[in-house]
C-alpha cells in the first residue's frame, strides 16, 4: 500500500476535540487506501511546561535528563491518537521513539537523526495495522537514551519517516495554512504562497520562520520529499495549503520570497582584542565548545594592533556565552578589555532567489529601514538573504515596512 506521513503539530491536537478532528482526517486517507504514518507533537503548551519543570529545578540541567523530560508530551498525544483512531475502528497503535527505533546521535536536546529501521513498522503495517502513530522530536541515543531533536522537531521526525518510508507525501498540518510571506501573525498583508523553493524555505526556516524546522527542510530537499504544509482548522483537497519544491517547480516568484524574524537575539562585543592570526578560532572556539550558536559575526577595523569582535546569537544562551569567555580570559587564553551584551535585539531578514540575478535589493532593505529611523546593528547577507540586527521594538515595523516596500502581498 502507498505510505502518506501527516503530522499534527501541538495546536492540532492541543485537546481531545482537535485530536479526534485529525484523527478523522487520517481516516479520510486510510478509506483512500494509504497506510498512514502520523507524527504528533505535545499538546500545545505542554513543552514549554516541561522545559520550565526543568529550568526550575536545575539551572545547569544534565541534558539527558532534560530530554527524559521534555520528550514525555509526545507520549500522551501519540497514544491518545491511538485510541481515538481505535475508538474509529481504524487499526492503529502508537509507537515511540525507541520503540520504532528512531535512532539519533548522543547531541541531548539537538540531536540528528541517524537511521530508522523500517522492519518494525512494516511488520504491523503487514499484518493489517493501518496507522502507526509515532511520538515526533523523540529518538534513542547509541548509548541507549532517549533523545531529543531540538525545538520544532517533530517536523524533522515527519520528513525522515517520510524519506525511510518512501512516502508519496508528507502533509505538516499546523495552525496556519500554509508558508506565508511573513509570518501572518506579524503582517496582516501577508500572503499564503502555493509554492516555495527548498532554498528559499531552509533560510526563511533558519532566519526564524518557525512554520517548518529548519532540519526538516534540509532534510526533504536531500531525499526528494514532498512536503507540504497545510492548515489543520479546515477542509483541505489535494492542492490546499504550500507546497515546498524544486525551484524549477515554481513558474514565477517575486525577487524577495519572503521576511523573517527572530526575536529572540542577543549582541555581544568583545572590546579591544589583539587583531592577529588565531584569534578569531579562539573566541569562537571557545563558544562553540559551551555549545553556543553564534551567527552573525562582525570584526571592527583595527587600531593600533586591537580590534572589536561582535557576534549574534540567540538571548537564552548569553549567560552561557559569558560563563565561558569570562573564563577564558581568567585562564590567559584570551585578553581582552570588555565584554558588552545587548540582549534587546531581533533580527529581520529578506530572503529570495531572485536576489542571485537582480541587485539593489540590499540597498533597498537600507533604504526602508533609514525612512523609518530604525538603526541597523550588524549586516550579514549571503547569495539569497540580506539579515540585519536591530533593536527588538523596531521589529515588527521592520517586516511590515519591508513586506509593504517588497510589494509582498501582491504575486
Ligand atoms: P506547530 O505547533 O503546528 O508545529 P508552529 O507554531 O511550530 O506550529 O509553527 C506555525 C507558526 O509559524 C504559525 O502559527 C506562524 O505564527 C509561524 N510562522 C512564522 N513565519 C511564518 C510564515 N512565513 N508562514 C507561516 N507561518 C509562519
Ligand atoms: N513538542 C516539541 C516542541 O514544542 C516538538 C514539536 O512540537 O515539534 O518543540
Ligand atoms: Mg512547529
Amino acid at each position: 500500500m502507498p505510505v502518506l506521513v501527516m503530522k499534527f503539530g501541538g495546536t492540532s491536537v492541543a485537546n481531545l476535540d482537535r485530536i479526534r478532528r485529525a484523527a478523522k482526517r487520517v481516516g479520510v486517507e486510510v478509506a483512500k487506501g494509504y497506510d498512514v504514518i502520523v507524527i504528533v507533537s505535545a499538546m500545545s503548551g505542554e513543552t514549554n511546561k516541561l522545559v520550565g519543570l526543568v529550568d526550575d529545578t536545575s539551572p545547569l540541567y544534565d541534558a539527558r535528563e532534560y530530554d527524559a523530560i521534555v520528550s514525555s508530551g509526545e507520549n500522551v498525544t501519540a497514544g491518545l491518537m491511538a485510541l481515538t483512531l481505535q475508538e474509529m475502528d481504524v487499526p492503529a497503535r502508537s509507537w515511540q521513539g525507541w520503540q520504532v527505533p528512531l535512532l539519533t546521535t548522543s547531541a541531548h536536546s539537538q540531536a540528528r537523526i541517524e537511521e530508522i529501521p523500517t522492519d518494525n513498522l512494516n511488520a504491523k503495517f503487514g499484518e493489517g495495522m493501518r496507522v502507526a502513530v509515532v511520538a515526533g522530536f523523540q529518538g534513542l541515543s547509541p548509548e541507549g537514551r532517549i533523545t531529543t531533536l531540538g525545538r520544532g522537531g517533530s517536523d524533522t521526525t515527519a520528513v525522515a519517516f517520510a524519506a525511510a518510508f518512501g512516502a508519496e507525501r508528507c502533509d505538516i498540518y499546523t495552525d496556519v495554512d500554509g508558508v506565508y510571506t511573513t509570518d501572518p501573525r506579524i503582517s496582516p498583508k501577508a500572503r499564503k504562497l502555493d509554492k516555495i523553493s527548498f532554498e528559499e524555505m531552509l533560510e526563511l526556516a533558519s532566519l526564524g520562520a518557525k512554520v517548518l524546522q529548519t532540519r526538516s527542510v534540509e532534510l526533504a530537499m536531500r531525499y526528494k520529499v514532498k512536503l507540504r504544509v497545510l492548515s489543520s482548522f479546515e477542509e483541505q483537497s489535494d492542492e490546499a495549503g504550500t507546497l515546498v519544491c524544486d525551484e524549477e517547480e515554481i513558474m514565477e516568484s517575486n525577487v524577495v520570497a519572503g521576511v523573517a524574524y527572530s526575536r529572540d537575539e542577543a549582541k555581544m562585543t568583545l572590546l579591544s582584542v589583539a587583531d592577529r592570526p588565531g584569534i578569531a578560532s579562539i573566541i569562537f572556539g571557545c563558544l562553540s565548545d559551551a555549545g553556543v550558536n553564534v551567527d552573525m559575526i562582525v570584526q571592527n577595523i583595527s587600531e593600533d594592533g586591537r580590534t572589536d569582535m561582535t557576534c549574534s546569537l540567540p538571548t537564552d544562551q548569553v549567560a552561557r556565552a559569558k560563563q565561558a569567555l569570562e573564563q577564558l580570559k581568567t585562564d590567559g587564553g584570551l585578553n581582552y578589555a570588555e565584554l558588552v551584551t545587548d540582549d534587546g535585539v531581533a533580527k529581520v531578514s529578506v530572503v529570495g532567489i531572485g536576489m542571485r540575478s537582480q541587485s539593489g535589493v540590499a540597498a533597498k532593505m537600507f533604504k526602508v529601514l533609514s525612512d523609518e529611523g530604525v538603526n541597523i546593528k550588524v549586516i550579514t547577507t549571503s547569495e539569497i538573504k540580506i539579515s540585519v540586527l536591530i533593536d527588538r521594538k523596531y521589529m515588527e515595523l521592520a517586516v511590515q515596512a519591508l513586506h509593504d516596500a517588497f510589494e509582498l502581498e501582491k504575486v
